[in-house]
């Protein structure tokens, strides 16, 4: 299930991934697609794919068509209940039918999910069906908690020896040959709402050789960068709607070091905003911005 919409540079389509994983012949399916067909793939606030300038719109439907639902079903990241939650909650929601698209977390008890900007937020105590039956009975709600805002990052090794890697992509957006090395991989890949990703099951040697690659690339490992504080949305020249070119702006000031959590937006939508308490820059003309204080 892929949605598709017109943007300034052309088609741009998002997948909603159940948990935001992908074992290893999905994501290898759905990375070479997106590495053949369409332009910059980014990872969005909601843990979505966005690939932008689709030269071929309906390839991409027919190559991501089985990978995704219709709903926004986030998880607690390398949590297998809650990924086992999301995939079934997901696939009820699916056949359920209902009139509006909804985003629903499922927070294994760590707390991460639940900052998150969500219609209901479930926890894997709960079965899925009784889940689907509070959703839809209760109708969604969810305040968002405070809580942690800094998603798994760097080397995380697992008890088998193997490793998972995670890395946070600035801004988003996967540098230019990371689709394809992923489709090369093959490996299982989670997306998270941090615009993240984790590499998983990793032999130690190849998590290494990995690094070694998307470090250069710009991929993040250090907790302390700059790039876990500052976010954007689009902006010129992709969106219509932008006053000014956030994401340059955005680089400008990681590269100052910010002192605290900021998002810049081109206009009032306010789109990709993050979880958490953060410094919102909304631009009124190309490199002017007023501020304001957001979220928690
Ligand atoms: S906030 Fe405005 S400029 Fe930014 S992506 Fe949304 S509509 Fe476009």
């Amino acid at each position: 299930m892929v949605d598709f919409y017109d943007a300034a540079d052309g088609p741009a389509a998002f997948l909603s991934i159940p948990g935001g994983r992908l074992e290893g012949e999905d994501a290898a399916r759905v990375f070479a697609a997106a590495a053949a067909l369409g332009g910059e793939l980014s990872v969005t606030a909601r843990g979505r794919l966005l690939l932008r300038s689709v030269g071929d719109v309906e390839a991409l439907r027919a190559a991501w068509r089985e990978h995704g639902s219709r709903h926004r079903v986030l998880a607690t990241p390398r949590s297998a209940a809650a990924l086992s939650h999301a995939r079934e909650i997901a696939r009820l929601l699916d056949d359920a039918g209902l009139p509006r698209t909804l985003t629903v977390g499922i927070d294994d008890g760590t707390g991460d999910v639940a900052t998150q900007r969500l219609h209901a937020l479930l926890t894997t105590d709960v079965s899925p069906a009784e889940a689907l039956a509070r959703i839809v009975g209760a109708g969604p709600a969810h305040r968002r908690s405070p809580g942690p805002v800094t998603p798994p990052i760097g080397w995380l090794p697992l008890e088998d020896g193997r490793v998972d890697l995670a890395g946070v992509l600035p801004l988003g957006i996967f540098p230019p040959r990371l689709a394809e090395l992923l489709a090369a991989l093959a490996r299982p890949v989670t997306l998270t709402p941090w615009r993240s990703l984790i590499i998983h099951d990793l032999p130690e040697g190849d998590a290494d050789a990995a690094v070694r690659i998307l470090a250069p690339w710009g991929v993040v490992f250090d907790a302390g960068s700059p790039w876990l504080k500052v976010t954007s949305c689009v902006g010129r020249p992709g969106c219509a709607h932008a006053l000014s070119d956030v994401r340059a702006d955005a680089a400008r000031l990681a590269s100052a070091g910010p002192a605290e959590r900021v998002h810049l937006i081109g206009c009032a939508r306010g789109c990709g905003r993050p979880s958490g308490h953060f410094l919102e820059y909304e631009a009124h003309a190309e490199g002017e911005y007023e501020t304001a204080y957001r979220g928690m």
